[in-house]
């Protein structure tokens, strides 16, 4: 099964949702964000992506349910009350056809609980929302999950150049099982397949990681650094733009090392970035080596952090984390 139909889906609904994150981005005001209950940050962008792939789902595969990190709950609040209206008008702007009374509820549709009894889609709508308030990067991830496994993903990331001497800001990943990762410009065009770097010695690899130290474990992916000989700094980046920038070859390890126990990562994060990777010829496993399991719900339960790599070096790579980490 190539799933043609679902990516050509996922990949119009991304490059569509991805002009309104562009455009708040664009315009970012102060009070286009609102604390969540975990004091994490979400903006018009989170909501506005998250209604306006809500709706595009809805009508191209009516029968498949979404599990999307948002739900309009912090909505409800005083704070909540300019940040409803604006993404209102974000959303009925890029889609004319949503009325403005369908856009809550759209939002809460994306409520689907996760595991193995149906196939469903996840979304993280803007992965990555600190960088997208710094004006860095940030990527949409919508992957399809059939059977507690990865089948397709997609990734929109507005702010990552489609290749070094492109001119178009932002480009698309796209990857379906056993079919290969490919990119394209976020404006449209050809999709290029992509392939993982080979490197011969695990000294030149480029390692990746999250800006935020609350998100990953800096100081202890520096002695992995030091252990596997890489002389290069870490390249920190925001988002599963670090898997996507490990599958196009521009970086080889991508390090996501827990920094308190007993922290589980969501789905959301992970399903469309790991497809790519491993789609390009890379190998994600968590901390321990062991393969992602989607199949818990909306975390990753049975794992604990993650390692991206570009294939051959992975083994390597698992075996020097398991050693600092004890
Ligand atoms: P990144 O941009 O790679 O740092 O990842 C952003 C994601 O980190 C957000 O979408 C959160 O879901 C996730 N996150 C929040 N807290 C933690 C944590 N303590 N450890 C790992 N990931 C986290
Ligand atoms: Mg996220």
């Amino acid at each position: 099964m190539d799933r043609q139909q679902e990516l050509e889906f996922a990949m119009s609904a991304v490059a569509q949702a991805a002009r309104l994150a562009v455009a708040v981005q664009h315009d970012l005001a102060p009070h286009d964000a609102l604390a969540k209950q975990d004091r994490s940050p979400v903006t018009v962008a989170d909501y506005g992506v998250q209604a306006l792939i809500s709706y595009s789902l809805k009508n191209a595969f009516p029968n498949d349910p979404l599990m999307g990190e948002e739900s309009s709950d912090e909505l409800h609040s005083d704070a909540g009350k300019s940040v409803v209206e604006k993404v209102i008008e974000r959303v009925t702007s890029v889609e004319t056809k949503i009325n403005a009374n369908e856009v809550m509820p759209l939002i809460d549709r994306a409520s689907h609980v996760g595991g193995r009894a149906q196939r469903f889609w996840t979304l993280d709508p803007i992965d990555g929302t600190k960088g997208f308030l710094r004006r860095e990067q940030y990527a949409i991830a919508l992957a399809l999950i059939e059977d507690g496994k990865v089948v397709a993903g997609v990734l929109g990331c507005p702010n990552l150049p489609a290749s070094n001497n492109s001119t178009a800001s932002g480009c698309l990943l796209a990857a379906s099982k056993g079919c290969g990762a490919q990119i394209r410009s976020l404006e449209g065009g050809d999709l290029r397949v992509i392939h993982t770097r080979k490197i011969k010695n695990v000294a030149e690899a480029i390692v990746c990681e999250s800006v935020e130290s609350g998100h990953s474990d800096h100081s202890s992916s520096a002695q992995v650094g030091n252990r596997l000989g890489v002389t290069s700094d870490p390249v920190r980046i925001d988002s599963q733009c670090k898997y996507a920038v490990v599958a196009r070859g521009d970086a080889d390890i991508y390090l996501r090392l827990p920094t308190r126990p007993g922290y589980q990562e969501r789905i959301w994060d992970h399903a469309a970035g790991m497809i790519v990777v491993t789609e390009a010829g890379g190998v994600v496993t968590d901390v321990n080596g062991k393969p992602l399991d989607f199949s818990k719900g909306s975390t990753l339960s049975e794992n604990s952090g993650v390692i991206a790599t570009s294939g051959a070096i992975h083994e390597q790579v698992v075996n020097v984390v398991k050693d600092v980490l004890g």
